[in-house]
């Protein structure tokens, strides 16, 4: 009761295939701003494969599901984002290994796994203006709220929350890690495509999980 099973999961990857896809015009228009206009197309390609393999791993737990999708958005999605959400999904499947009862508390320890893989990954931190200034308070109150006793439900909820406001607070940055960084100071002034996505996915995470 309360934890994140396989059909858990499905659900959460299949919301967050609906929600890029239903924003991937708004991500590309995004990333024409400050990169090459793919991001949206390059998500939504990768997600809508990711699903599919998913769908058609029958009786695995819910990490294995987890690597699958980490593994098809590696092999589908080219660019920064393709390595960085892979890793995402393949550290939160190595930290669920092969357990089939998931709660709060591992759920949270899987995707602070995951993004500290992706900080690795992509060399960044906190106020370059990549994915990571949406992900980061996301996971950050995810804990918080976990350790005061809520739901993985409402702890969700709460980082989704935190997630957009992460997403909104990258504006005004000046891009110090990937293609918007060739801008420089010209890099302001427009939300960065990776957090937009990111917090797509915390509040598919909160919907479904
Ligand atoms: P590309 O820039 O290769 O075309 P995408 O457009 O799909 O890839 O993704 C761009 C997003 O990737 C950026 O908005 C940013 O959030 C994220 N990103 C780029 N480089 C890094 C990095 N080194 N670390 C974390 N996120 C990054
Ligand atoms: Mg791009
Ligand atoms: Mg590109």
């Amino acid at each position: 009761v309360g934890g994140v099973s396989v059909p858990d999961v499905r659900s959460w990857i299949d919301r967050f295939a609906e929600l890029v896809h239903a924003e991937r015009d708004r991500l590309t228009e995004l990333d024409a701003a400050v990169g090459d206009a793919d991001h949206g197309s390059n998500l939504d390609r990768g997600m809508k494969a990711a699903a599919a393999a998913a769908g058609e791993l029958g009786d695995a737990a819910p990490g294995e599901l987890l690597k699958k999708v980490g593994m098809t958005l590696v092999s589908t999605v080219g660019g920064a984002s393709g390595p960085l959400y892979g890793t995402l999904f393949l550290r939160m499947g190595a930290s669920l290994g092969e357990a089939t009862d998931v709660d709060g508390p591992a759920f949270a320890a899987a995707l602070r796994a995951g993004l500290v893989g992706v900080a690795a990954r992509g060399k960044a931190e906190v106020g370059d203006k990549t994915l990571l200034d949406a992900l980061t308070p996301a996971v950050d109150e995810l804990d918080a709220v976990l350790a005061e006793g809520a739901s993985l439900s409402e702890a969700l909820g709460r980082a989704s929350t935190a997630a957009d406001a992460g997403r909104d607070a990258t504006e005004p940055l000046v891009a110090r890690k990937g293609r918007a960084s060739y801008l420089g100071e010209r890099s302001a002034g427009h939300q960065d495509p990776g957090a937009t996505s990111v917090a797509l996915l915390v509040a598919a995470a909160a919907q479904t999980l």
